[in-house]
């Protein structure tokens, strides 16, 4: 049949997971003719792919969704609106009434459906069985976040994810290597491994699968599967128990794999991790973040704070202030705990007010600041590698903007680049000759 010619226009709120949802859901449109439209304006449909990781982020969701929807139905336009990913995936069967504005919604895990569902709101009938087809994935940019696992089996008491995403799965390794060398076959100069708990990819795999086990075994796969293209290998959202001795291996031996973890610990005393369902102590803490910078030279460790659980006393709140210290992390979220519903410490006794709440939260962002801008700030004079990952417009003209090893794209500042040409993805060796806040300026060397 003809290709369609509507365009969509796709908007991503939340996490890294939810744009490779996006991408994959673009490129399965794509492959069924659709175009990608620049805004509201040129668009036949609006994608939506919402996240419901805290209430604020719901709340966003819906705003942003409303928002449009006043956009679009204004004058005699009117533009069906595809609510996606997370929000539909939480609260489903209540959404419809709650939301009329929205002409369609799509779980997390019907997202392979979403041509289908687009077909019929723009009214093509391709008169063929439903199928998935392979696509290849389409990323714009010089980095690319490969999911390596979904859902988690961990249920920590504060987080509805393992009800949103349901429970852990890895993908299989065949088809982790294949996108990796597709997207670096298409220009990718970094791929970022995400899922919801990393460090246990392959624990589920059947006894007879081949290859790859464990992360530490993926991780040189995926290296040895992009060679002899120069690339970056970073790691996401690895829990405390996920780091193993050959993964420290892996990452202190693979040239690919950049010496960068982020280990969200959430807090350090043993009694608050144990009432978040979560393990570990702070001494087992201090020593897992102690060998890596021992046994990984130049280590990079970015962390997570979730502030005032309830039942946080005084007493602890500073024993992860200090702790955060004394580890010195490089980059720290802080997140204040929100009672999420359906979760079990949504329903604690001893839940902080608001006013306490936003002290703790301060003061932990205050320092995570100070730290980071420490860290930052000790680039400077050092010479390194950035990836070229676009032009941004400022007052002085276009300015360069790329990311060194030790930031990871999106979340951990900036390198802007004193050279005016370049290209997206390029890789230049860059000298450092001065830092504000999480950003670095950059003077091109080569
Ligand atoms: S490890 Fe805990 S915080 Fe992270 S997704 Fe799983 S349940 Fe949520």
């Amino acid at each position: 049949m003809d290709q369609p010619a509507r365009s969509i226009l796709y908007i991503t709120l939340g996490c890294a997971k939810n744009e490779v949802d996006t991408d994959r859901m673009r490129s399965l449109l794509t492959a069924a003719g659709y175009a990608e439209a620049e805004g509201t304006d040129d668009a036949d449909l609006v994608i939506i792919n919402t996240c419901s990781f805290l209430a604020s982020a719901t709340s966003e969701s819906i705003e942003t969704t409303l928002e449009l929807a006043d956009e679009v139905h204004e004058g005699v336009r009117s533009v069906p609106i595809v609510m996606c990913g997370c929000v539909p995936s939480r609260y489903g069967a209540d959404l419809p009434a709650e939301l009329p504005e929205v002409a369609a919604f799509v779980r997390t895990d019907e997202e392979d459906g979403i041509v289908s569902v687009v077909d019929g709101l723009v009214g093509i009938d391709r008169g063929l069985p439903a199928h998935v087809p392979e696509v290849k994935r389409i990323v714009e940019g010089a980095v690319a976040y490969l999911k390596i696992s979904d859902g988690c089996d961990r249920f920590c008491s504060f987080c509805a994810i393992p009800y949103i995403r349901g429970r852990y799965h890895s993908r299989s390794a065949a088809s982790i290597l294949a996108e990796a060398r597709e997207l670096v076959a298409g220009g990718v100069r970094e791929l970022v491994l995400i899922g919801q708990d990393t460090g246990i990819w392959g624990q589920d795999l059947p006894e007879d699968a081949q290859g790859p086990r464990n992360l530490a075994q993926l991780l040189i796969a995926v290296a040895e599967a992009v060679r002899p293209e120069r690339v970056w290998i970073r790691v996401l959202y690895l829990q405390p128990e996920g780091m193993t001795d050959e993964l420290i291996g892996a990452i202190r031996d693979t040239p690919e794999v950049l010496p960068y973890i982020d280990i969200p610990v959430q807090h350090c005393c043993e009694r608050v991790l144990a009432e978040m369902n979560r393990s570990g102590s702070e001494a087992e803490l201090e020593e897992l973040f102690g060998r890596l910078r021992r046994e990984i030279p130049g280590m990079v460790i970015r962390t997570t704070y979730l502030v005032a659980f309830p039942g946080e006393t005084d007493e602890e709140h500073d024993r992860m202030l200090r702790f955060m210290d004394r580890i010195g992390f490089d980059y720290t979220s802080v997140f204040a705990f929100s009672p999420e519903d359906g979760t079990r410490a949504a329903r604690m006794a001893c839940q902080i007010d608001e006013e306490e709440k936003l002290a703790r939260t301060q003061e932990a962002m205050d320092l995570a600041e100070q730290l980071g801008f420490a860290a930052t700030a000790a680039h400077v004079g050092e010479r390194a590698e950035v990836i070229v990952d676009g032009i941004e417009e400022t007052d002085e003209g276009p300015e360069l903007i790329g990311h060194a090893w030790f930031q990871a794209p999106d979340c951990d500042g900036a390198v802007h680049l004193d050279a005016r040409e370049a290209a997206v993805g390029d890789i230049l060796t860059v000298e450092f000759t001065d830092s504000f806040c999480y950003e670095l300026v950059g003077h091109v060397i080569e």
